[in-house]
């Protein structure tokens, strides 16, 4: 289980403002449970963004977004639709969105934030890909999580250490920064490289207070909800 809260409806219009059609993509994995990428949701969003005067030129949601074989089957009878669309709005966690813009030549946007849950996430090893910071940044580096595929987690651009497309500290991992030019590059986007990534906000990257007794920490905790 992956956790996701919406981002601020503000924050997804800032994003969307130079898209006049929309598609919108969601999740019936983690997403529908967290209530922020099932149907329904998916159905509020396409009336809320109508009601700002944007075209909604399809919406789907795909039973687990984070793998990339069903987003492609699923999206294929849905084809024109998200190419008729300026962007796609994914309703999902971070590796949702991730494995959305590997699939789909359009550019993807998030929809959502990823909360920490502090690695409890049954059997999956996901860490490599979302890092669960709370506040997702996607829509400015063409859906490649800069935390987790940059070595250094920089936000702003490359160290200048790559050699060959390698990383400078992990030379068997491509530079991360540099798939986030390219794919930028590939999006006609690499006008996103000049928007300022503020520094993490790391209290956003501690398990909520709500969330921690459902998690492995719980066994820290009495019945009455103190801390042992
Ligand atoms: S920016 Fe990266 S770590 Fe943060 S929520 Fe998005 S995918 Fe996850
Ligand atoms: S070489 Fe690229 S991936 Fe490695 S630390 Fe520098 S910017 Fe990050």
């Amino acid at each position: 289980m992956i956790l996701s809260e919406t981002k601020p409806f503000a924050e997804i219009l800032t994003s969307l403002e130079n898209d006049d059609k929309v598609f919108l993509l969601g999740c019936k994995g983690c997403a529908e449970a967290s209530k922020t990428g099932g149907l329904q949701q998916v159905k509020e969003m396409k009336e809320k963004l109508e009601a700002e005067g944007k075209e909604v030129t399809g919406s789907t949601a795909v039973d687990f977004l984070c793998q990339k074989a069903l987003v492609r089957s699923r999206l294929t009878p849905l084809k024109e639709k998200v190419l008729a669309a300026d962007s796609v709005l994914v309703m999902s966690c971070g590796i949702g969105v991730q494995a959305s813009a590997a699939s789909i030549s359009r550019v993807c946007r998030p929809a959502c934030n990823t909360i920490p849950l502090g690695d409890s996430r049954g059997e999956w090893p996901s860490r490599e890909r979302c890092r669960e910071c709370g506040d997702c940044v996607l829509d400015f580096t063409g859906g490649i999580c800069p935390l987790t595929k940059c070595s250094k987690s920089l936000l702003n651009g490359a160290c200048g250490g790559a050699s060959d497309g390698r990383c400078e500290v992990t030379p068997e991992k491509p530079c991360g920064w540099e798939l986030i030019y390219y794919r930028l590059k590939g999006l006609g986007q690499l006008d996103r490289l000049k928007v300022y990534i503020q520094p993490k906000n790391f209290a956003k990257m501690e398990i909520p207070e709500n969330v921690i007794p459902s998690t492995l920490y719980d066994i820290e905790f009495t019945e009455d909800g103190r801390a042992k």
